[in-house]
C-alpha cells in the first residue's frame, strides 16, 4: 500500500517508521526546507515511550530519564511529588526528557533514503473518484496514495480541507521555552519541577548532557506585541518568585533566546477524515499545555494507525481501517483534552505532603491508563 504523510514532525515520522517496517511504500512531505535542528525538549511520558517502542524505536539512548516531578509554589515549597518511577513500575515504560531534534533525527535516520522530502508545502488534500487520495503542494505538484495522513500540526492544511475550516483558536496562554545549560545541580539529576503561581507556571526538566528544558506559561492575547527581550519580561513578571530553580533559570545567561509558542485549541469531531484520508497528532487534536501530552498522543496515534494498517484486509478497504483508527483514539483523546483540571490543580492540598504525593501518583497512573491505547493494549 502507498501512504503519503504530510509533515515530518514527531507523529508523522513515527508513523513512517511503523509503516515502513510493515513493508508499505511511504513518503513524507515536509514544509521546512531541511531537518529541524533547533527547538527545545519534549517530556515523553510512559505512553509516548511505549508507542515509540511499538513502532520499533528505542529512545533509551537520547535525553534523560525522569523519575520524579515536584509540584512547588513560587517560594520553592514542595506541595507534592509525582513519583514517575512508580508510573514506570506500573506500566513497564519509563519517562524521558529528550531534545526534540534528537528524537526527530532518531526517527528519520531509521527510514530508507528519500522517504522524507523537504520544502514541500501541502495546500490541499483531495479524495479522487477512484478512491485514491492526493496531496497537492504549493509548487503545483501532487502526491497520490491509497492513504494520505495529515500530520501537519496545529494549523494543519489537511484539516482545513477534511473538516471544512474550523481553525485553531488561541487559549489565552502562551509559553516561552528553551533548552540551555543552566548552572544548577538539578541539571544532572532525574527529577524535574513545575512551579505554579498567580503569574503563570514554570517547568524545569533535566534533558541530558547538562541541558535543562525550561518553559514559562504566561497569559497572552494575540494583539500583544512580542517583546524584544523575552528574558527581561520574564525576569520582571516572575521577579518575586524565590524558588531556587526558577531563580537559576532567570538569572543565567541563556545562550539562545527562548522560543515563543501560543497555545491553541480546536474542536475534535467524531470522524477525523474522509475515505482514504485521515489526520494524526496536533492536526487532529490539541491538549491543554499543562497535560504535556501533545507529542505522546501524536505517538499514540502513530501506533494505533500502524496497527490498523498492518491488517491484510486493509488493502481492500483502507477507509474502513482509518475510521476504526479514529474511533479507537476518540475516547483517550477526549479524556486527555478534558483532564486539565486534574493536571493543573493536582490532588486536594489538605493532606500532608507524603499523602498528597501518593494520591497524585495514583491519580496520574489512572489518568495515563485512561488516555492511552498502547499502555492498556486497546487496539483499534
Ligand atoms: C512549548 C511547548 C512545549 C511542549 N512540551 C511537550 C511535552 O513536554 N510533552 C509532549 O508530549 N508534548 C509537548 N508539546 C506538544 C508537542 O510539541 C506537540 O503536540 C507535538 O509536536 C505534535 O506532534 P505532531 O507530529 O502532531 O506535530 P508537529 O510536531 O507540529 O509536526 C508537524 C510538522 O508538519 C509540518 N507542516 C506544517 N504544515 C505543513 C504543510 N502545510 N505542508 C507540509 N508540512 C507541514 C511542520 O513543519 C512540522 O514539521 C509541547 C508544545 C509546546 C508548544
Amino acid at each position: 500500500m502507498r501512504v503519503v504523510v504530510i509533515g515530518a514532525g514527531v507523529g508523522g515520522l513515527a508513523l513512517a517508521r511503523g509503516l515502513t517496517d510493515l513493508g508499505h511504500e511511504v513518503e513524507v512531505h515536509e514544509r521546512a526546507s531541511a531537518p529541524r535542528t533547533d527547538g527545545a525538549g519534549l517530556g515523553l511520558y510512559p505512553n509516548g515511550v511505549a508507542a515509540l517502542a511499538g513502532v520499533g524505536v528505542d529512545v533509551s539512548g537520547i535525553g534523560r530519564r525522569l523519575d520524579g516531578l515536584e509540584n512547588r509554589d513560587p517560594s520553592g515549597r514542595v506541595r507534592y511529588t509525582l513519583d514517575v518511577d512508580a508510573v514506570r513500575e506500573r506500566y513497564g515504560f519509563e519517562a524521558r526528557v529528550v531534545p526534540r531534534r534528537d528524537l526527530l533525527a532518531l526517527l528519520s535516520d531509521g527510514l530508507p533514503d528519500r522517504t522524507v522530502r523537504y520544502g514541500r508545502v501541502c495546500t490541499r488534500v483531495r479524495v479522487n473518484p477512484d478512491g485514491s487520495v492526493s496531496a497537492l503542494f504549493g509548487d503545483g505538484t501532487s502526491a497520490t496514495g491509497d492513504v494520505v495522513v495529515g500530520a501537519d500540526g496545529v494549523r494543519s492544511a489537511a484539516r482545513r480541507d477534511l473538516w471544512d475550516g474550523d481553525p485553531a483558536r488561541p487559549t489565552g496562554w502562551a509559553s516561552w521555552q528553551a533548552m540551555t545549560e543552566v548552572p544548577m545541580e538539578a541539571a544532572t539529576g532525574t527529577v524535574g519541577a513545575v512551579v505554579q503561581g498567580r503569574q503563570g507556571r514554570c517547568g524545569i526538566l533535566p534533558a541530558g548532557d547538562g541541558l535543562v528544558q525550561w518553559w514559562f506559561d504566561v497569559r497572552w492575547r494575540p494583539e500583544i506585541p512580542r517583546p524584544e527581550s523575552p528574558m527581561d519580561v520574564l525576569r520582571k513578571l516572575f521577579g518575586d518568585w524565590s524558588d531556587p530553580w526558577v531563580r537559576a533559570v532567570l538569572d543565567h545567561e541563556a545562550e539562545e533566546a527562548p522560543a515563543f509558542f501560543e497555545h491553541v485549541r480546536h474542536r475534535v469531531p467524531r470522524e477525523w477524515g474522509v475515505g482514504g484520508a485521515t489526520l494524526l497528532g496536533d492536526a487532529a487534536h490539541t491538549f491543554p499545555h499543562s497535560t504535556a501530552q501533545g507529542a505522546d498522543q501524536a505517538l499514540e496515534d502513530a501506533w494505533a494507525l500502524t496497527r490498523v494498517l498492518a491488517e491484510d484486509a486493509v488493502e481492500r478497504d483502507p477507509a474502513r481501517a482509518l475510521r476504526r483508527y479514529e474511533q479507537s483514539r476518540r475516547g483517550p483523546v477526549t479524556l486527555a483534552t478534558g483532564a486539565e483540571a486534574i493536571m493543573r490543580f493536582g490532588p486536594p492540598r489538605l493532606l500532608g505532603r507524603e499523602r498528597t504525593s501518593a494520591l497524585a501518583t495514583r491519580q496520574y497512573i489512572g489518568y495515563l491508563g485512561g488516555v492511552s491505547n498502547v499502555l492498556t493494549d486497546r487496539r483499534p
